[in-house]
C-alpha cells in the first residue's frame, strides 16, 4: 500500500539519474537503523550501499544523533563570513591534525562537488596569485568521476561526464589513462612533456575510481603522480570524497601511498551519513599563495551555509566514533568477508572479475542485460544493492553486523547464478 504522502508527492518529484517515463516507482522509505531500510509497507531491507556510501557508522548512530540535537538547540546555523563557531574551528582543527603532511586549511562548503570546483578554483588562483599566466587546465583520467556540476563534469571520464553531449558547454581539460603500467606511464611523461605548463594541477580519485566503475589501481601509480607533478611544479589534488573515512582500508586513502596531495577533497562519510558537508583542505604552500596585503589574492568563494553548524557537530560526533571504536579494524574485517564470500563468483558465466579493497566488493560482469530487473530481484531477495552499468558492488557500513553482511553477499552469489 503506498502511503497517502507518496502519492501526492512523487508526481511532483524529479529523481536523480532517472529516466522519470519509464522509471520503475521509487520505494517508500519510512525508518532507517544500523544497516537497515525499513520501507513504508513494513519490509526491511539490509544496505549494501550505505547511501551513496555515506552511513559509515550504520544510520542513526546515538552519538552522532545526540550531537545534532544538542547543538540544534544552541546554534544551527550562523553564517561562516565574519563570524566562526566552535564546531567548525574544532572541526577544522580535527582535520588538519588527522589528515597527514601540512594540509591544514580547512574550506568548507555543502557539497562533494562544490568541494572539487573550490580545489579547481583554488588551484587556479594559486598560479594567478604568483603572477604566472595560462595554467588554467586540469589533467585527469579515465575512469574518474568528480561530480555532477559543469566544472567537475568537465573532469570526469568523457563518457560519465557526457562531454560529447555537453560540447560548447563544458571547459576542456584533458582526461587521459592513469599512468598504471608502463605503456600508460610514458605516454603520460610523454602528455606532460607537451602541456605541463598550461596546467594548473592534476587531479585523481586515489586507489579507487569510486561512480566511474570501481576501478582500483594501485599505490605506486599515486607515487608516480607525486614525483610528475614535482618535476613539473604542478599542484596533485586527491578526490577522497569517496575514498575519505575509512573506505579503503586507511582513514584516507593517501596514507596507504605515503602520498601528501596539494589539496584534498573531502565529503560522504564527513558527517557519517547525517548531514551534507564537504571540505577542501589545501597544504601550507597553497595557502601561502593567498596570503597577501592585496585584497584580489582572496578566495572569492563562499557557499551560503559553509561550515553549517549542525553538519560541523555531526562530523565532530563521527571523528569521535573514529578514535573510539575500532573502524578501520571493522574495514579490514569487511574486506577479508568480502573477498571470501563474493571470490565465489570468479570464474561464473558472465563474469569478468571480482575484486575487494578495504570495506568495497565488486563483481564486474560482461554485460548487464537487464539492469532494472536486476534491482528488483535484489529488493524481492531483502537486500538493497544497486548496480550500475555492467558492476554489481557492495560498500556497506563500516559497523555491519557480520549477519547482514553475509546476507548481502550470499544473496549476490545467489542472484548472480
Ligand atoms: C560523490 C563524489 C563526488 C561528488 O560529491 P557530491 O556530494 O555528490 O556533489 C565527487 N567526487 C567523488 C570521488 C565522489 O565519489
Amino acid at each position: 500500500m503506498t502511503p497517502g504522502w507518496f502519492a501526492r508527492g512523487f508526481p511532483h518529484i524529479w529523481l536523480p539519474y532517472t529516466q522519470m517515463k519509464t522509471t520503475p516507482a521509487p520505494l517508500a522509505a519510512a525508518r532507517t537503523q544500523g544497516s537497515r531500510i525499513t520501507l513504508a509497507d513494513g519490509r526491511e531491507l539490509v544496505d549494501g550501499i550505505g547511501s551513496w556510501w555515506t552511513t559509515v557508522h550504520g544510520y542513526n548512530h546515538p552519538h552522532i544523533i545526540e550531537a545534532i540535537e544538542k547543538q540544534a538547540r544552541v546554534m544551527p546555523h550562523v553564517m561562516l563570513g565574519g563570524l566562526l563557531h566552535e564546531q567548525a574551528a574544532t572541526l577544522a582543527a580535527r582535520l588538519a591534525a588527522l589528515l597527514p603532511g601540512d594540509l591544514t586549511r580547512v574550506f568548507f562548503s555543502d557539497s562533494g562537488s562544490v568541494a572539487v570546483e573550490v580545489a579547481m578554483k583554488m588551484a587556479t588562483q594559486y598560479w594567478l596569485n604568483r603572477n604566472i599566466r595560462g595554467r588554467t587546465k586540469f589533467l585527469a583520467f579515465k575512469g574518474g568521476y568528480h561530480g555532477d556540476t559543469i566544472a567537475t563534469m568537465a573532469v570526469c571520464d568523457p563518457e560519465e561526464g557526457m562531454h560529447a553531449l555537453f560540447t560548447g558547454l563544458l571547459p576542456e581539460h584533458h582526461v587521459i589513462d592513469l599512468p598504471r603500467d608502463e605503456k600508460s606511464t610514458a605516454a603520460f611523461g610523454a602528455f606532460l612533456e607537451k602541456h605541463a605548463d598550461e596546467l594548473a594541477g592534476i587531479l585523481i580519485a586515489p586507489l579507487v575510481q569510486g561512480a566511474g566503475g570501481m576501478i582500483f589501481h594501485d599505490e605506486q601509480t599515486l607515487r608516480r603522480l607525486r614525483a610528475a607533478a614535482d618535476k613539473y611544479e604542478l599542484l596533485l589534488i586527491f578526490d577522497e570524497i569517496f575514498t575519505g573515512f575509512g573506505r579503503t582500508g586507511t582513514m584516507f586513502a593517501c596514507e596507504a601511498a605515503e602520498v601528501v596531495p596539494d589539496i584534498i577533497t573531502l565529503g560522504k562519510g564527513l558527517t557519517g551519513g547525517t548531514l551534507p558537508l564537504a571540505a577542501t583542505v589545501a597544504s601550507q604552500k597553497v595557502f601561502d599563495a593567498f596570503w597577501s596585503d592585496d585584497p584580489a589574492h582572496a578566495l572569492m568563494h563562499g557557499p551560503t551555509y559553509m561550515g553549517n553548524a549542525l553538519a560541523c557537530a555531526a562530523a565532530n560526533a563521527s571523528l569521535d566514533l573514529f578514535e573510539n571504536e575500532p573502524r578501520l579494524r571493522q574495514a579490514a574485517d569487511i574486506g577479508k568477508f568480502l573477498g571470501q564470500t563474493l571470490g565465489r563468483c570468479v570464474g561464473r558465466p558472465g563474469v569478468t572479475d571480482v575484486r575487494s579493497r578495504g570495506a568495497i566488493g565488486v563483481v564486474e560482469l560482461d554485460h548487464i542485460v537487464d539492469l532494472n530487473a536486476l534491482k528488483r530481484r535484489f529488493i524481492e531477495e531483502g537486500v538493497w544493492v544497486r548496480p550500475f552499468r555492467n558492476i554489481v558492488y557492495l560498500t556497506p557500513a563500516l559497523t555491519i553486523s557480520e549477519d547482514d553482511l553475509e546476507k548481502l553477499t550470499h544473496t549476490i552469489v545467489k542472484v548472480l547464478r
